[in-house]
């Protein structure tokens, strides 16, 4: 009799709950809805908040938009939504038969946001984390995207709750981290890098914004918060995909609901190394 027999094991895991060392993990991905083909699925992620994150889905989702490529934005910062605002969407979202259908921006980027299913966007979300990680799931689910060669996910903030089911439940060819170059940011970020690899997530490589401030009158560039990104790249063996100067005008374009006009290139080797890895 083989040891698998004596201890009753007939190898067959599916019609079997025991929690055996040869168990192969379940998965917890969910499929997204069956009207959706999505090519690619890429978050964007930042060890806590207001680093940048929301400015630099955004800004990829133009970038890549503007290569041609179908494009949505899943803002998934369900506390903090920021991204229809930055888009001048002030739409409800509609439902039809099939699904959620999701706000289109001028430039033809395909976006899904609580701030759209609010009646008052003023009023907070005051839910708890699987309330909210249910939201998320339901975005991935329920939306109506149709075909998207990429989609960008805002995810929330920081390890905790909601970017877990993020990681968990949604099928991620990578991840982006954004940082602003100050050390103790540097720390969060490694524990964002650790959450992605402890989940087999390829890190496609860490953003470095509000890297610094160039002078108006003599274009000088001064590194306020110092800098330590390169070596922090080097550290986890990942790329430097790109670093974003404070730049007023940006800030400004978010504020007006026109960010889709900004003309800065300062992305432009992030959105390279998506093109060469993925394509179309
Ligand atoms: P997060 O998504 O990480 O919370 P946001 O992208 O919402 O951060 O950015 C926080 C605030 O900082 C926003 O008002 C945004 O417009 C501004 N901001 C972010 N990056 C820059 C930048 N490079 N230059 C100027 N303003 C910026």
């Amino acid at each position: 009799m083989s040891e698998e027999n004596i201890n009753g094991c007939t190898g067959d895991c599916g019609s079997c709950g025991a929690n055996c060392p040869s168990r192969e993990p379940e998965s917890l991905i969910e499929p997204t809805g069956e009207y959706n083909n999505i090519k690619h699925v890429i978050g964007v992620v930042s060890g806590k908040g207001g680093v940048g994150k929301s400015m630099v889905s955004s800004m990829l989702s133009v970038l890549m938009k503007r290569r041609g490529y179908n494009v949505g934005l899943l803002d998934s910062d369900i506390t903090g939504p920021s991204i229809p605002k930055t888009f001048g969407i002030n739409s409800r979202a509609m439902q039809n038969e099939i699904g959620i259908l999701p706000a289109v921006t001028k430039g033809g980027i395909e976006l899904m946001s609580v701030n759209l299913m609010l009646e008052d966007r003023e009023s907070p979300v005051i839910w708890r984390g699987p309330v909210i990680a249910g939201a998320v799931k339901q975005f991935w689910h329920d939306v109506v995207w149709g075909d998207l060669d990429y989609l960008f996910i805002d995810c929330p903030p920081g390890t905790g709750d909601v970017p877990l089911t993020v990681f968990q439940s949604i099928p991620l060819d990578g991840i982006i981290i954004v940082t602003s170059p100050q050390d103790l940011v540097s720390l969060i970020v490694k524990k964002a890098y650790n959450m992605a690899k402890m989940m087999d997530i390829p890190v496609l490589g860490i953003v470095e914004n509000m890297s610094y401030v160039k002078c108006p009158d003599c274009g000088k560039e001064f590194n306020i918060f110092g800098s330590g990104s390169e070596t922090i790249a080097e550290e986890l063996g990942v790329p430097l995909l790109g670093k974003m100067p404070i730049d007023m005008s940006l800030a400004q374009m978010v504020d007006n609901g026109e960010f889709e006009r900004f003309e800065c290139d300062y992305l432009d080797g992030a959105a390279d190394a998506l093109e060469k890895r993925f394509g179309k």
